[in-house]
Formats: C-alpha cells, sequence, structure tokens
C-alpha cells in the first residue's frame, strides 16, 4: 500500500449523510467519488480542512500518527465526519457492528488509480458510471485556509525581512514536511535549511515520530546550540507540535496554548470572529484557566479527546484548545493541527517582537505559572493497577479526606477537592463518566491519576501533576524541583510503587 502513513480518501455519497450511519439496519452508503491527496499524502489537519471544504461526507485517514510507522510498527484507521472531526463513539461503534456482519465484498483488480497525476480519473464500475476519482494536491487547500486565518506580510517579514529570526522545523519525517517547505520556505521564505526529515517516509525514517523532549532530542540539541531563534517539531500525521526557543527552550503545551490565548488578537482570524470560548483537556494544566479568569472567558473542562472539542466548536462554544499531550488547534478545523500551532507562535512572536523565553517569562509573572509533568507506568500488571486504583478511591472517598493537609519538604497542601471527573456535554448533554481521579488542592494545584489499557500487554497508569505557582520569585525554578514535593505527596496517596512494584516512570513528559 503506498504511503502507509498517508493515504487518504474523501468520500462524496450519492445518497447517505452522517445520521444516516446511526440509523439501525442501514447501509446507504454508496460512494460516487473519491478526492486523494496526491501519492497518498495529506496531513491530518489537512484532511479535516479538505473535508469542510468540498462538503464530504466523511473522510478516512490511514495513519501511524505519532506512533512508530512501517511493516513492523503502528497502523490506524480514522475516519472523519461531515464536520472534519474524528467520528464520535456511535458512529465508530455502529460500523465495528456493520463490520461483523459483511456478508462478502468485491475488489476490482483492473481498476488502477495514477496517484501522482493531479486531476480527474473516471471508471466505469458497476453501479456506479461514471465512478470519480480526483487527485489533489496535498497542500494547496490547505495553505488557503492558513492564508485567511494569519497575516502572511507579517510572518514573511518576520521569517525573511531585514531583521528576520532563524527558525527550525521538524518535520520527522511525517506527511507534514511537503506542508513546511511550501509554506515556511516558498511561501514565507525562511532558507531551505530550516526545515528537516521533510521527505515523508513509510516507517518514518526507523523513528518515532512523536514531538516530545525525548524522540525530538536532535532538534532540542541542534536548538542548544543557539543559532536558531524558535523551533518546532510535528508528529507523523501532523497534528501535534512541539515547540522550542532558542538555546532549546521547551515551552510545555499546557503553557503554549496559554500564551496563544492570552495573545489571541495577535491572530487576524480571531479579530474576526472574536473569542467565543477556550477548552482544555482534564489532564492538561491550568494554565489556560488562569488565562480564561483574567481575561473575562468562559473555559471548558473536557475528557481527554478531540471530539469533544469538536461538539463545542460545532455549537458556536469555542475558539482555541489544547492538550497536555502536544495538541494545539482553534475551530478553523475539527482536528488539532500542528502547522497551525507554529504560525501561531510565529503571529505572536512577530507582534511582541520578543524571543520565545520572553513572551514565556512575561505570561508567567502575569498569570503565575503551573509547572507541570506526566510519569507514564507503562505494562503495569493489570490486576496491581486496578488495586491501587481501588485503593485510592478508597482513599479519596473517605469523609475526613478533603480538608486534609499533606506536606513534603517546606511545602503544603490541602485538599479541596476529590472525584473522579465526570463531563456532561453542554451541547448534546451526554455524559461521560470515569475520566481520571482527580485531587484539587486549595491553590488550584492538582494530582490526576488515569487508568487505560487493561488488556493482555498489562495497563498503563498516568500521573500527572499540576502545581501552581504565583510568588514572582519561584516561577523560574528547576520545574523538577518544584514539582518534587507534589510528586511525592501523589506517590504517598496512591501507594502507587507499592501496589504494582514499579519505582521509576516508563516515560516523563
Ligand atoms: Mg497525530
Amino acid at each position: 500500500m503506498p504511503g502507509m502513513n498517508g493515504w487518504r480518501n474523501f468520500c462524496e455519497p450519492i445518497r447517505g449523510n452522517d445520521s444516516d450511519l446511526m440509523q439501525p439496519n442501514s447501509v446507504v452508503f454508496l460512494i460516487g467519488r473519491l478526492v486523494i491527496g496526491q501519492n497518498g499524502i495529506m496531513s491530518t489537519p489537512a484532511v479535516s480542512c479538505v473535508i469542510r471544504k468540498i462538503k464530504a461526507v466523511g473522510g478516512i485517514i490511514l495513519t501511524a500518527s505519532h506512533n512508530p510507522g512501517g511493516p513492523n510498527g503502528d497502523f490506524g484507521i480514522k475516519f472523519n465526519i461531515s464536520s472534519g472531526g474524528p467520528a464520535p463513539e456511535g458512529i465508530t461503534d455502529k460500523i465495528f457492528q456493520i463490520s461483523k456482519s459483511l456478508q462478502e465484498y468485491h475488489i476490482c483488480p483492473e481498476l488502477k488509480v495514477d496517484l501522482s497525476a493531479i486531476g480527474k480519473q473516471t471508471f466505469d464500475v458497476d453501479t456506479f458510471k461514471p465512478f470519480t476519482v480526483e487527485i489533489v494536491d496535498s497542500v494547496e487547500s490547505y495553505a488557503e485556509m492558513l492564508r485567511d486565518i494569519f497575516d502572511f506580510a507579517a510572518l514573511k517579514e518576520l521569517l525573511s525581512g531585514p531583521n528576520h529570526i532563524n527558525v527550525r522545523l521538524d518535520a520527522m519525517h511525517g506527511v507534514v514536511g511537503p506542508y513546511v517547505k511550501k509554506i515556511v520556505c516558498e511561501e514565507l521564505g525562511s532558507p531551505a535549511n530550516s526545515a528537516v526529515n521533510c521527505v515523508p517516509s513509510e516507517d518514518f525514517g526507523g523513528h518515532h515520530p512523536d514531538p516530545n523532549l525525548t524522540y525530538a532530542a536532535d532538534l532540542v540539541n541542534t536548538m542548544k546550540g543557539g543559532e536558531y531563534d524558535f523551533g518546532a517539531a510535528f508528529d507523523g500525521d501532523g497534528d501535534r507540535n512541539m515547540v522550542l526557543g532558542k538555546h532549546g527552550f521547551f515551552v510545555n503545551p499546557s503553557d503554549s496554548v496559554a500564551v496563544i490565548g492570552a495573545n489571541i488578537t495577535s491572530i487576524p482570524y480571531f479579530q474576526k470572529t472574536g473569542v467565543k470560548g477556550l477548552a482544555r483537556s482534564m489532564p492538561t494544566s491550568g494554565a489556560l484557566d488562569n488565562v480564561a479568569k483574567a481575561l473575562k472567558m468562559q473555559l471548558y473542562e473536557t475528557p481527554t479527546g478531540w471530539k469533544f472539542f469538536g461538539n463545542l466548536m460545532d455549537a458556536g462554544k469555542l475558539s482555541l484548545c489544547g492538550e497536555e499531550s502536544f495538541g494545539t488547534g482553534s475551530d478553523h478545523i475539527r482536528e488539532k493541527d500542528g502547522l497551525w500551532a507554529v504560525l501561531a507562535w510565529l503571529s505572536i512572536l512577530a507582534t511582541r517582537k520578543q524571543s520565545v523565553e520572553d513572551i514565556m517569562k512575561d505570561h508567567w509573572q502575569k498569570f503565575g505559572r503551573n509547572f507541570f509533568t506526566r510519569y507514564d507506568y507503562e505494562e503495569v500488571d493489570s490486576d496491581a493497577a486496578n488495586k491501587m486504583i481501588d485503593h485510592l478511591q478508597t482513599t479519596m472517598s473517605a469523609k475526613a479526606f478533603v480538608g486534609q493537609k499533606f506536606s513534603s519538604g517546606d511545602k503544603t497542601y490541602q485538599v479541596e477537592k476529590a472525584d473522579n471527573f465526570e463531563y456532561t456535554d453542554p451541547v448534546d448533554g451526554s455524559v461521560s463518566k470515569g475520566q481520571g481521579l482527580r485531587i484539587i488542592f486549595s491553590d488550584g494545584s492538582r494530582i490526576i491519576f488515569r487508568l487505560s489499557g487493561t488488556g493482555s500487554a498489562g495497563a498503563t497508569i498516568r500521573l500527572y501533576i499540576d502545581s501552581y505557582e504565583k510568588d514572582p520569585q519561584k516561577i523560574y525554578q528547576d520545574p523538577q524541583v518544584m514539582l518534587a514535593p507534589l510528586v511525592d505527596i501523589a506517590l504517598r496517596i496512591s501507594q502507587l510503587q507499592e501496589k504494582t512494584g514499579r519505582t521509576a516512570p516508563t516515560v516523563i513528559t
């Protein structure tokens, strides 16, 4: 199959729509036209953009996302609905049900599509005459959308004017390479060496295309040299991003969306649409909450998963959102968008004429700082993981737990609230229960535990620590030092090490 990490089809139905998929016993999708990105390559944000633009009934994305790809790697199939966003559970469940009762399928071996030739190709297939396959430029529709959102003249001045900054963008061998080359280098004038690993590869060059400090270590090391003012990395399908400043200054994803929120008027799109609301996933740090409060904007806290943001956007309630897992986006499409986030940051740099580090430090001075970290304990014995969670739930539900004080080092935290996060969608009223155990302290600091994948390969326990500090003397201190007391308290309350035998997390982000 060509382009393991990006073979994208958009389906235009002869009849049928999203709601038909929800009907029992109806098989109504007769697809007469497919739209495919040239050479089978298209980023996830571009897929969302094109679905919306051509009013397709949906899109199919074949992608390993941020995981290792290729014959021995990951491979996923995503279905996005006509809004351009990931299909909600009601639809994926229905697809699964139908898949179990399929009686037969047919293959047209003679139907040979030239994926490299832009234009329409038509075929005579039994029911469809003609059946149309349209190969489109993978970048153009998406680039056109970005030109409407951002001030390209200002960005061009920033990247190639007399006082230009130097940027380093790492596509990590994923599909976003051609987008970076065309938009940032060709159109905005950044030199060719600002973009690296831009040829999409089926196995991502044997690497793990996850834009974080561990897997984008090459970029981090290059940035430490001081030659570049701004750096960013993207995941395999281009929806995630990591932002770095000069000398490798790391912008935490929770801070990234907060900075964009606080400087949202630097982006012309929001000057036109106004700011309808801000949102973050529950485990994401409360940095965005501080912005929403100060600027009197509505703030939504949702379960993890972009579909929750999409619902709010479709209802006109949400403009900007982010997740701690390196996802940032807005209501211009219905997916997170790595390159959009980078142009958002560059717009802020162009407006404020400050370095990434100075912008971040000014932000903390103004709003306080949420020190944040996530510990992943992977492949934990499922029984042990469940026992730990049971123990934690029992501890948290004890009457005396709320109000209890916990100390570590010179810090003392008092429990204000303890629960298992539950979300009622303000649009459709649907309730999502059991989204993660939260211990919230009186200063806004939080400890969160989430358990996932209790299968044969074991469970993953994720521990999130969100420690708020408003003392200007302390906000520049080493995050690991600042987070240590709350990590210690989290491990004590949960007895994670005793219950699971695990002394160290497998991944720290
Ligand atoms: Mg992805």
